[in-house]
């Protein structure tokens, strides 16, 4: 049976504080950043990561140190100090695996990002309300809980931890949470029962997600519609900053304002994206039980400037990530093709490799059968018929009722998408259809 235990989900939410609230946490993320630096500067000085084996004790020296900072210590929640030195030693270790660093950089005072407080079991405490509609969080050393802004996600799953976190001036919380069985049937439900169908699943820069059955997915790109609002902010601070270093003077409060402004900015775009992200995810995994998708290596294609600006707004990674745990989830198979298999230069038809196959040609021709067809169309069909060969198995037929929900449920959560022209040279098929029949392409309605 699947293994219940290894699954953890999270869940974030905007918070509402009243001012003692805010100003209690500002004092811990204080307190936060303090604890940081204090480990940056035990680092920088003994450039040994020994220091960092046992974060108890530091976490103890610290508290020494900085005992009239403290306001109460019985009451303080000396967790969130143990937590940042052992993040800090995984983040250490993670950093000089592959480079030798001299000095760690400090936490600036005054900043936008504030380091995350994290909290243990034992110092909160879920409340439910029983006139409110909503839940709240308790927390040790305050008087009334926090209120969240949406309700808890999964009301019979225990929460291993939580973490508070303060971006471009907004409070949110983040909670781990290890899922029960009971709300795990629950999450099935939400992606249907199985169906047996397989989707091949092509990624690209121009039609970002092209689908096997002749559909393509758009993405927003945020970013690039918030363009011309980044660069006037960024351009006044940056005027701003000139005059501040050449009248040696700190940074004013102007040039704070508009810095939170332009990380609100970043925040809302980051959102839209997200937001974006998971509601196509969600859909694939619930109309298809095999989904394939190709082994991107984005770091390489980051390497090309005009790529990586779009790239970084399509957010090939975070569709990996979710696709991953979704199909976990709903116990359907998430597969993905190797780097070499040359999905674009492949026939989908007859199984032809051409030589070359440059990226400005858009549309394949196929010397060998014939074929035209779109080229991430061609790519798409590639993927999902080397996921079927590589598993083993096999797929049902999707019908056209199966494609007419699939494009109602994209059209109700507002998913551009739209149904490729089919290129395909109809009569050529009918009368060449030995080659479709070899490689079972129309016996599954891949090619109509
Ligand atoms: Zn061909």
């Amino acid at each position: 049976m699947y293994n219940t235990k290894q699954i953890c989900l999270g869940q974030k939410t905007k918070i509402h504080l009243n001012n003692a609230q805010k100003s209690y946490l500002d004092y811990l993320f204080r307190i936060t950043r303090l604890a940081k630096n204090y480990a940056v500067e035990q680092f920088n000085q003994t450039h040994d990561t020994r220091i960092f084996n046992d974060p108890y004790q530091l976490s103890e020296q610290f508290l020494k140190q900085n005992k009239n900072i403290i306001k109460d210590l019985t009451t303080f929640p000396i967790f969130i100090i143990q937590s940042v030195f052992l993040d800090m030693q995984i983040q250490i270790k993670e950093l000089l695996k592959n480079t030798t660093v001299e000095k760690l950089r400090l936490y600036p005072k005054k900043d936008i990002h504030f380091p995350s407080l994290k909290f243990a079991p034992s110092h909160f405490q879920i409340v439910n309300k029983k006139d409110s509609k909503k839940d709240y969080v308790l927390i040790k050393g305050l008087k009334h809980p926090i209120k969240l802004s949406t309700k808890l996600r999964f009301k019979n799953s225990h929460i291993i931890s939580i973490t508070f976190k303060k971006r471009a001036g907004v409070y949110m919380l983040g909670m781990r949470i290890k899922l029960d069985e009971k709300d795990r049937k629950i999450i099935i439900k939400k992606y249907e029962k199985k169906n047996n169908h397989a989707i091949g699943i092509d990624l690209g820069i121009k039609e970002t997600m092209t689908l096997s059955n002749g559909i393509t997915i758009r993405y927003p790109c945020p970013y690039e519609t918030n363009k011309n609002k980044i660069s006037i902010i960024n351009k006044k601070i940056s005027a701003k900053r000139f005059v501040a270093i050449k009248n040696k003077t700190p940074r004013s409060n102007n040039i704070r304002k508009l810095e939170l402004k332009l990380a609100k900015l970043s925040l809302h775009i980051t959102n839209i994206r997200l937001n974006y992200i998971h509601k196509i995810t969600t859909i694939l995994v619930r109309h298809f039980d095999y989904i394939a998708m190709e082994n991107l290596d984005v770091l390489e294609l980051f390497q090309n400037r005009i790529i990586a600006r779009k790239l970084g707004d399509v957010s090939f990674y975070e569709t990996f990530r979710q696709l991953i745990y979704k199909t976990k989830l709903a116990e359907k198979i998430f597969y993905q093709v190797d780097r070499y298999f040359p999905s674009t230069k492949k026939c989908a038809r007859c199984g032809h490799i051409k030589k070359k196959m440059p990226l400005s040609e858009r549309t394949y021709y196929c010397e060998n059968c014939h074929l035209i067809i779109n080229r991430d169309h061609n790519a798409a069909i590639n993927i999902k018929w080397r996921m079927i060969e590589d598993i083993g198995c096999l797929p049902s037929k999707f019908t056209l009722v199966d494609f007419q929900n699939l494009q109602l449920d994209l059209k109700k959560n507002n998913v551009y998408s739209k149904k490729l022209k089919q290129e395909t040279d109809m009569s050529h098929l009918k009368s060449d259809n030995k080659f479709g029949r070899r490689c079972g392409l129309y016996k599954f309605g891949c090619l109509k």
